[in-house]
């Protein structure tokens, strides 16, 4: 089997090495353009990371903590959002889970030592879906024929707010951000959560690897100006006692996904494929399960991959489903607004309304009722501060009713959100009520 991967990101060389492991004998290439840069960003994980990790390079915490200066995660802690201001955290589950936070380039390095693949340092400016296969168009006027291209070339031009309507792309009007300043703090002394602290233009992040902490401010560029931003930034960090290096970047970013994401021969992944904010780190993880079903159909079909077949829109429907549940879990976040009384915070607090007005998104909103009903029964605190592996097994996996996932999440998170933001009391957005569709 012939097969490329376009992309030299993290999306890129996660693919690259999975393929690298599950085909030993396929002729891999791996082809980016060194003169585009990769996103950079993207420093922390679900507990999907470190178990894929583990199982194509064998690279537990203690290597990738040594090599690449990562840290073990357990969820994200909530400062300032929600009805009551009262801080909460959202821990992985069950807690034996853990994810990382690690810089996005010496990880991509890591992984790198996993792929064995032609390289090929050029720009692909065309693919063509055929019959028997895809055909690569470089910049140059080369062609390189494969049964199979997995493209993880980043944002696609269609998903960006001022680009004509690409009938295939789904912009998220409900997620309010889209842009990111990034700056670089000292290390912190607890390494074991992501911080989301809500700001007067959004909320801020803290991702605290073992060399610093990245930080994060994460806003509306059409609600915010940058200089709004970057003072009250500074005023954050004044309150926090920290001062920030001189390491800077702007990262604007779409909220978005595509219908469809395979088309029989080729698969879009990556930020190329979808991207929802980065609260709750959901990209990386979206990414392993894109690539291990491009692996499963690669595995079953062969080289002789039909271009129509019912499991091909199963495939698309299923990865969709996935990516609206996430993006409809965080928006959710977002539903009982935060101490700050601010432009930002009033469209935020109304997320899950412009959501209602998408028809597509009915039938996971309802779904998502079921998630809110069981989380409102749970004892959100409780199950957050539970820590003990064999704790948890006694006091609270009896409690679970529901043992599918929305997305990424469970009621379980549910229970830790939910109640964090105060929703149950407040009971802004009740899903079901007035959901068509
Ligand atoms: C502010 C912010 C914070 C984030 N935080 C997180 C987080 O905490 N956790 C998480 O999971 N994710 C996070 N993300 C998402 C993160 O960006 C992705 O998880 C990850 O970096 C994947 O990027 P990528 O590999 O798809 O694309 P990119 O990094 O953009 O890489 C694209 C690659 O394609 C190559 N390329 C592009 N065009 C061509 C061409 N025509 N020909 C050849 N090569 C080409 C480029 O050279 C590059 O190598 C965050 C994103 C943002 C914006």
């Amino acid at each position: 089997m012939k097969i490329a991967v376009l992309g030299g990101g993290t999306a890129g060389f996660i693919a690259a090495a999975h393929l690298t492991h599950y085909f030993p004998d396929a002729a891999l290439w791996h082809i980016f353009d060194s003169r585009i840069p990769t996103i950079g960003v993207g420093e922390g994980t679900t507990p999907r990371f470190p178990l894929w990790l583990q199982e194509v390079s064998g690279v537990g915490p203690d290597e990738i903590g040594e090599r690449c200066g990562a840290t073990v995660k357990m969820g994200s802690a909530y400062q300032g959002w929600g009805a009551d201001n009262t801080d909460f955290v959202n821990r992985f589950q069950p807690p034996r889970l853990y994810g990382y936070h690690f810089d996005a380039g010496r990880v991509t390095d890591l992984i790198s030592d996993h792929v064995r693949a032609t390289h090929i340092d050029g720009k692909v400016v065309s693919l063509v879906t055929q019959e028997k296969g895809v055909l690569i168009g470089f910049e140059d006027g080369s062609q390189l024929h494969c049964d199979y291209v997995l493209d993880a070339r980043g944002f696609p031009k269609g998903a960006w707010a001022d680009a004509p309507m690409d009938p295939d792309i789904i912009r998220m009007d409900w997620i309010p951000t889209g842009r990111a300043m990034v700056r670089r703090l000292p290390p912190s002394a607890d390494t074991s959560m992501s911080r989301s602290i809500a700001r007067r233009h959004g909320w801020a992040f803290q991702i605290p690897l073992r060399d610093w902490t990245s930080c994060g401010y994460v806003f509306n560029p059409t609600l915010s100006t940058d200089e709004e931003v970057l003072e009250d930034f500074d005023a954050f960090l004044e309150s926090e006692d920290t001062e920030p290096t001189e390491i800077r970047v702007r990262v604007s970013f779409p909220n978005f996904m595509r219908k469809t994401w395979f088309d029989g021969r080729i698969f879009t992944i990556g930020n190329a494929a979808s991207f929802v904010e980065p609260l709750e780190a959901t990209a990386i993880g979206a990414t392993i399960m894109q690539v291990r079903t491009a692996q499963r159909w690669m595995t079953d079909h062969g080289s002789k991959s039909p271009l129509s077949d019912p499991a091909i829109d199963h495939a698309n429907q299923t990865m969709r489903s996935y990516i609206l549940r996430n993006s409809l879990f965080i928006a959710w976040h977002y539903a009982c607004g935060s101490q700050w009384d601010t432009p930002f915070w009033t469209l935020a607090a109304n997320s899950l309304e412009r959501a209602e007005k998408h028809a597509y998104l009915a039938r996971h909103m309802n779904a998502m009722k079921d998630f809110l009903d069981a989380g409102r029964d749970l004892p959100g605190a409780r199950i957050g501060a539970c820590t003990d592996p064999r704790r948890w097994e006694s006091d609270v996996l009896p409690m679970l009713t529901k043992y599918i996932p929305f997305g990424n999440f469970s009621e379980l998170n549910f229970a830790q959100v939910g109640h964090g933001i105060g929703y149950y009391g407040a009971n802004k957005w009740s899903a079901g009520d007035n959901v068509h569709g």
